[in-house]
This record gives C-alpha cells, structure tokens and sequence, in this order.
C-alpha cells in the first residue's frame, strides 16, 4: 500500500462507518497505523509552516478550535482533529481526512499550511513520536475525575516526556497556572535570554473584573504548594482553582507572561485587553466565563507566534462558533438550547459559575460513569453545585447516575420538588424540551458520553 492509497482507504473506511451512522474517529487512524506505521511521520512532509500541539486538562478543544478559526480566516489552510479523537489514531484520520480532502480540493499533493491539533495528555509522547511540532500550548493542570487522584504529577511527567523528544520544539504556558512552572526544567536559564530566542512564550492575566457575572469562584485548587520548595503558595489574586498571580517565600513566582491581557467577563461574552511587544489591542470573543477567556488568550498567544494580523485575529474570535458541546448552543424545536461539558469539578465549578441566579432557564444534568466519564462520580461533590440553591424552575436528571446527581443537588440545597428524573436520556431530553416556554431557554450539562448521546439526538433533530 503507498501513501495514496492509504488516504484513499482511510476516506473510503470513514465514510462507511458514518453510514452506519457510527461516530468512529479512531477506528479508521487504527488501521490505517497498523497497515502504514509511519503515515503521521511521512504526512507532516505535507505540512508547510507551523505545526501546534495543544494539551492540558482542560480548555484543548475550545483553544484549538479557536486557533484553527484564527489560521482559517488568515486564509491559511489548515489540518485539525476538529471531532475532539485526540489520542494518535484520532490524530491518523484526522490527519489523513485532511490530506485527502486538501488533495481533491486543491489538486494532488498540493501541501497544508497549518496543523492543530489537540492531544490528550497521556498521549502526547506517542504523538511526538510522528509528529515534529514547532509549538506545543499547554493550557492548565487540573485534577481530573477522582478516581485519576494523585495522577497530576505523573500527567506531568508524560507532557515532559512529549517535550524532550523534540529539541526545538517552543513551548507556550499558562503562567498563572503554577503547575505548569516545571514543565520543562530548562525553564530558569531560558528567562536568561532575549526574549525572542526564549524557548517558553508565558500567557496570563493580570486584571479579571466580572461583570453581570457571580465573582467568586468556589473552584476546588488542586495545587496550592509552591512547585519548587513545597512550601504553601501566596496569592496576590486568585482567579479560579490554582490559577492566579502567585509567589513563594522562596522567590519562586509567576513568570512575567510575555502576552498579557486584562479581561471584563461578562455572562454571554468577554472583552480582552490584551499586551503585547508594548501595544495592547481589544478583542471580543463571544463566549462566557473566564475559563474560555484563558482559551481564547491561549490561541491568540499561537497566532501572535505565527504572526497573524490583528485585525484577522479580532475577525476570527468574533466569528468563532462553539462547537460540540463547549458552550454550543442550538436551536431545536424553535427552542433555545445551550449545551456544557463537564468532566471534573474545576471545569464543572467554572461553568456553574454562570449561572448564579439565572432567571428564565430549564436546566437538564445528564450523568453517565461510563470509562470515558470516570467510572466514579464521586467528583459531583467537589463541583460548587451549590451555585444552584435558588435554582426556581425545573431541573431534569438522566444518564446513569441521575439520582447520585439528584442526592447532590439534595445535599445542595436545591428543592427536591423541581427534580425530574429520567436515566434514559433521549426521553428526558424530550421532557425538557417540551417544557421549555417560548421566554425561556434550556441549560444542558451533560459528561462526555452524555454528551455523544445528546450530540446524535441533535443531529437527527429528534
Ligand atoms: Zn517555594
């Protein structure tokens, strides 16, 4: 089989699983490695300029989303794993399915500007090993799931793996995540030099101001102890979990980031202020919470980095569209729909937090405890569910642990009588859709397989 013909297969494969109406991203990438081992290796021949690998616990897909959004509309085009399958065979047809449809589009070998691509962190290693990226963003290091506990530092560890394969390889941080300060141990001297040769781009936020928004975060942080002596941090300003401007007795600190912003989060949207080589520039990105204002300073940091106009970047984020469940939001039924993933009580916290003394909204919870949720739910009582104690209207539960959610919401405060519960998901969507009145708008939080449910449902408008 040459190189061709695996494209040609892989597409073949993709499309007949999707008449199975099959969601399978990695299946084909599966066999296509399997059959062609060095595919990503030779593929990325094809790739012109700048490769980005994105990884973290939270924020990958909003920020590569966000990032492919700003190449596209610089007229770049672009390769990225857009369904979210960010483990290597995920990548593999991903990668293949662009290649192929670049070829057929454009003519025959005709090569892609960019790739973005989203890794998950335990993979990122086996990644790099097809893959020669020019950056990898690491967004933020959260506690996962529980039943992941103790994990972050061999999370850590993995990225670090990732990182030493590739010795150019430029990485971008989030500053104020200091988890992330030992990444890459070669860090300190790098500071040394000018900061155009610096191996390390640093992003963060200096100011936070929360408009129309609930301003305090009940976020659990998982790393509170200083990453070099392991004394217990200070914080000058804590904006959520760990993240925030934060020092040491011992002098270890925040880096200075090198793309700065300050931001007004407000409940549909953000305005940041963002600092760059001395100028500061006003974008708008049409998304809540302040967690997505990290995503978005995360690619806007990238797209500095590739040196993409301003004014493009401005455009892109304005006109970005979230999709698959981060902030997506829906018309069904002439019915207002918007849907969050939550997958871990940082992520959940941040997304409760908009929706402090929310008036007009139905509000649907779907938890699953399949392998790709966390098989142990017992992560629902870290997330500040309380948030919703004078939640008035109805809340519908499903998935199959809809009534650890309901013992939650309980424990909460929130009034019992407001709960439907429903573990088959299609039908408590339905019940809560049709209670939706035309002033209203229904909240959907569903964990990731809840989601690829409610996702299929959507799509067949049913
Ligand atoms: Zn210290």
């Amino acid at each position: 089989m040459n190189f061709k013909q695996a494209l040609n297969y892989t597409n073949k494969f993709y499309k007949f699983l999707r008449k199975l109406h099959s969601s399978g991203t990695s299946l084909p990438g599966k066999y296509l490695r399997k059959f062609y081992p060095d595919f990503l290796i030779e593929a990325q021949n094809y790739i012109t300029s700048y490769k980005f690998a994105i990884t973290g616990t939270n924020g990958k897909t909003t920020t590569a989303g966000l990032l492919a959004q700003i190449l596209k509309e610089a007229q770049k085009s672009v390769i990225h794993n857009e369904l979210g399958a960010n483990m290597p065979n995920g990548i593999a047809t991903a990668v293949a399915l662009g290649l192929y449809n670049n070829f057929k589009e454009y003519g025959e070998d005709t090569p892609v500007d960019n790739l973005v691509i989203e890794s998950d962190e335990a993979y990122l290693r086996e990644t790099f090993e097809n893959i020669t990226f020019d950056y990898l963003l690491v967004t933020n290091l959260f506690r996962d799931q529980l039943d992941r506990y103790g994990e972050l530092d061999i999370t850590k560890r993995k990225i670090q793996e990732g990182i030493r394969i590739n010795p150019n390889l430029k990485i971008i941080l989030n500053a104020d995540d200091p988890g992330l300060y030992d990444i890459d141990k070669n860090i300190k001297n790098d500071m040394l030099l000018p900061r155009k040769k610096r191996k390390v781009i640093y992003f963060g936020f200096e100011n936070v101001e929360f408009c129309d928004f609930e301003a305090k975060s009940n976020s659990p942080s998982e790393v509170i102890y200083c990453p070099v002596c392991k004394k217990p941090l200070k914080y000058s300003k804590r904006f959520y979990s760990q993240l925030g401007l934060w020092s040491c007795i011992c002098r270890t600190k925040r880096p200075r980031p090198d793309v700065s912003a300050d931001v007004k989060v407000f409940r549909n949207y953000s305005i940041l202020n963002v600092k760059f080589e001395g100028k500061s520039i006003m974008y708008k990105l049409n998304l809540s919470g302040l967690y997505n204002a990290y995503n978005a300073l995360g690619a806007i940091t990238c797209a500095y980095a590739a040196q993409i106009d301003r004014k493009i970047i401005a455009r892109a984020l304005d006109n970005y569209k979230p999709v698959f469940g981060r902030a997506q939001k829906e018309i069904i039924k002439n019915k207002n729909v918007a849907l969050y993933l939550i997958k871990n009580p940082t992520g959940a916290s941040e997304v409760l937090r908009g929706m402090k003394n929310i008036k007009n909204t139905k509000l649907m919870i779907a938890i699953n405890d399949k392998y790709a949720d966390g098989r142990d739910v017992s992560w629902l009582w870290d997330a500040d569910f309380e948030v919703l104690e004078d939640f008035d209207n109805k809340i519908y539960l499903s998935g199959t642990r809809a009534d650890d959610m309901a013992l939650r919401l309980k424990y909460a405060g929130v009034n019992t009588g407001l709960m439907v519960i429903d573990n088959n998901i299609k039908k408590a969507f339905e019940y809560a859709l049709k209670s939706v009145e035309p002033n209203e708008k229904l909240i959907v939080l569903p964990t990731y397989t809840a989601l690829l449910t409610l996702d299929k449902i959507i799509k067949n408008k049913a």
